[in-house]
This record gives structure tokens, C-alpha cells and sequence, in this order.
């Protein structure tokens, strides 16, 4: 079944959505990357024709947003739906070039039974890792039981927001939404205790509004707690309520993917960085020798999300939340010289959203 087809009628868990760049990977889709990125990751989404209950202001799937869920694009881009059968099949004969598989649930009760499923079933096909992007305001202890039963090894909560207020003003009450941001902490913390530490870990989106000093805290917390954060840029997702804003100025998403590196392995705390008084990050509470090392590195620039068994970053999710060219937020690939001079130009907060403001100015 081909995505440009009326997917209306089809439903999880026979039929799944799948990633724009996962469905090039599997040759569903013709085309290649820029700068030749490869994707080893294949992300599956949940399917029914009654969609997600929930109304995350950001989000392409909200039931705020008009459409037919199926035809909505999520996190920039279009989201096809295939039969898991065929999915199958082609992972199975492109074994190599996949070294992960995530399953995304939505808020719609039957993705706890369907995401046992279709995880089942992709365990027993091929010993590809699957991890899982759960729904906390639907699911309970026992089900993160179920699902480590199912096969899969990673969990992953996106809270999204870097606080309370602001969950509640995008995710919950503020838009009419189910969501509580203590569901979602306590869902991450039972994950954790599932699956074990370093194998569940919250996502968050910078550029909603929380100053650099919140984001810090949020990434350390869950840190503390034995897990990792997977970031990403807020990006305008159209007719959404929140199509007219603006992605967070690049300056601010450097220091901020440095921030969580730091943190993430353990070489500096959100609580030894300096702050300014608008609570921007001022330093890293490094020395600058160490800092200007772990930069020309590239690695903090660098997609964060799961790993393949060789321990690199599979789920690198190529030019996912901002367009592909010199201005991308994470780097699919670890970047070049000159890719880190420019990254090191908008640290300084040189260039930051040119093209960006270009582009709408010119639409
Ligand atoms: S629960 Fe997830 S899929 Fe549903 S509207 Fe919120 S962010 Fe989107």
C-alpha cells in the first residue's frame, strides 16, 4: 500500500505510519539525504481512524489540528502508512542497514494491545532492538511489564516541556488535554525501574518558551534519575495552534545540545553551569581548554536518541525537526571542520534563523 493512496480505513495493528526518511530507507519512498545522511533507525507510529485524543498545541497530531489524522504530518514531515507484513519483508531483506526499530503510540486506548503486537512481531522476525515512545496517560505499571515481555529494550516518555506550567499550558489543562506532568515523570520513573537504568529517558523540545536555566534542570532530573534526554527543536508544525511561532534561535539549541551532553555523560551538572539573569547559560562550569575540545568533537551536536547494538546512535532521525541545509539543529552525521566553525559561529549567535526568516518573508 502506497502512501499516496486514501490510508483512511487502514489501522493499527495490520498498518502502521511510518517516518518520510524511514520509508526511504526501506525503499518505499525514492530519494536520498542531504549531505548522503543515512537513517538506521525504522520509526513506526500507530494508526486509527479515530487518531489521538489528546491536544498538544505543537503537535501535528493533535486533535486541535483539522484533518484526518492519517493525512497529518508529525515532527515536519509526512508519515505514509504501510502493512506490517511488507514491512517486515523489507527490513528483513535490508538487515544491514537497520540497527533499530522504535514503535510511537498515540493516546487512543488500543495502542497498549497493538504495540505488545506488532513489538512481538518484530522481535520474532529478525533481532533488531525495538524501542517504544509510550503514552503515560494510559498506561500502568503492569503494561511497561507487558512490553518488556513483548521484546522491546527502550522506553522513551516525551515530556516535552520543560515545566510544569508550560506542560500544563500545551499539554494539558490550557488546551483541554489529558495529559498531567506528574503522570509523566511517574511513568518515567516505573520505566526506569522496568527496564532498568540507561533504558528509558524523557524527550524534550527546546524553544517553548523555557529559559535555557528550566531546559538545564529538566535534562539533570532525569539524568538523577538514571535516565538520558533526546532533544529536539521546536519546529512550526502548519495549521497547528502553534503554526505562527517561531523555532528557538540557534544560539540558544547549541548551548543547550552542549548542556545535555555534559550532563548526559556525566562531565558537568546542570547545577554547576553559571546562569545570566534572563537565565541563559554563561558557562558550563568547565575549564575552557576541556570545553573547546569537547566542541571541535562535534559530538554534542549530534542527533541524541537510541543506539544499535554497536552502542552508536541509530535513531538519528536526519533533518527531522528543521530543513536540511547548514542550519540543521542535529547532525545526522558527526559534523566536519567546517561545520563546527559554523556551529561555533552560532554559539555566538551569529546567522541564527537567516534562512528561516528568509523563507517566510519570501513565501
Ligand atoms: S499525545 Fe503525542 S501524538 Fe497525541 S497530540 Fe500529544 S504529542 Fe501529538
Amino acid at each position: 500500500m502506497d502512501g499516496r493512496n486514501d490510508q483512511s480505513d487502514l489501522e493499527s495493528p495490520e498498518f502502521l505510519r511510518m517516518s518520510l526518511a524511514a520509508a526511504m530507507t526501506l525503499g518505499f519512498k525514492p530519494g536520498v539525504f542531504y549531505r548522503n545522511a543515512r537513517l538506521y533507525c525504522i520509526n513506526l507510529l500507530l494508526t486509527y481512524r479515530n487518531g489521538c485524543a489528546a491536544r498538544c498545541a505543537y503537535c501535528g497530531l493533535s486533535r486541535n489540528r483539522p484533518g484526518i489524522y492519517q493525512g497529518k504530518s508529525f515532527i515536519r514531515v509526512a508519515w505514509p502508512t504501510y502493512a506490517l507484513d511488507e514491512i517486515i519483508q523489507r527490513i528483513g531483506e535490508r538487515r544491514e542497514k537497520v540497527k533499530r526499530i522504535c514503535i510511537s503510540m498515540i493516546t487512543n486506548k488500543r495502542s497498549i494491545h497493538d504495540t505488545n503486537e506488532v513489538c512481538a512481531r518484530l522481535r520474532s522476525s529478525f533481532d533488531i532492538p525495538v524501542s517504544l515512545l509510550i503514552s503515560p496517560t494510559i498506561l500502568g505499571y503492569k503494561d511497561l511489564l507487558d512490553f518488556r515481555h513483548a521484546g522491546a529494550d527502550k522506553i522513551g516518555v516525551a515530556i516535552d516541556l520543560a515545566t510544569e506550567g508550560l506542560f500544563d499550558k500545551y499539554r494539558g489543562r490550557g488546551v483541554q488535554g489529558p495529559h498531567r506532568w506528574n503522570t509523566y515523570w511517574r511513568t518515567l520513573k516505573d520505566a526506569l525501574d522496568v527496564f532498568g537504568k540507561g533504558n528509558a529517558g524523557a524527550h524534550f523540545m527546546v524553544g517553548m518558551g523555557e529559559t535555557e536555566k528550566e531546559m538545564c534542570e529538566a535534562i539533570q532530573r532525569v539524568r538523577d534519575m538514571g535516565g538520558s534526554t533526546h532533544l529536539f527543536s521546536f519546529f512550526p508544525e502548519a495549521g497547528s495552534v502553534m503554526a505562527d511561532c517561531m523555532p528557538p534561535p540557534l544560539d540558544q539549541y547549541r548551548r543547550i545540545q552542549l548542556a545535555r551532553y555534559l550532563i548526559d555523560n556525566g562531565i558537568s551538572r546542570g547545577d554547576r553551569f553559571g546562569y545570566d539573569e534572563r537565565g541563559r547559560i554563561a558557562n558550563f562550569g568547565l575549564p575552557r581548554d576541556d570545553l573547546n575540545r569537547i566542541i571541535d568533537s562535534g559530538q554534542p551536536f549530534r542527533t541524541s536518541g537510541c543506539e544499535g547494538y554497536d552502542g552508536e546512535v541509530a535513531c538519528n532521525r536526519p533533518f527531522a525537526n528543521s530543513r536540511p541545509g547548514p542550519e540543521m539543529r542535529n547532525y545526522p552525521f558527526p559534523p566536519n571542520r567546517a561545520d563546527i566553525q559554523r556551529i561555533r559561529r552560532q554559539m555566538e549567535g551569529k546567522n541564527t534563523l537567516l534562512s528561516f526568516e528568509l523563507e517566510r518573508a519570501t513565501a
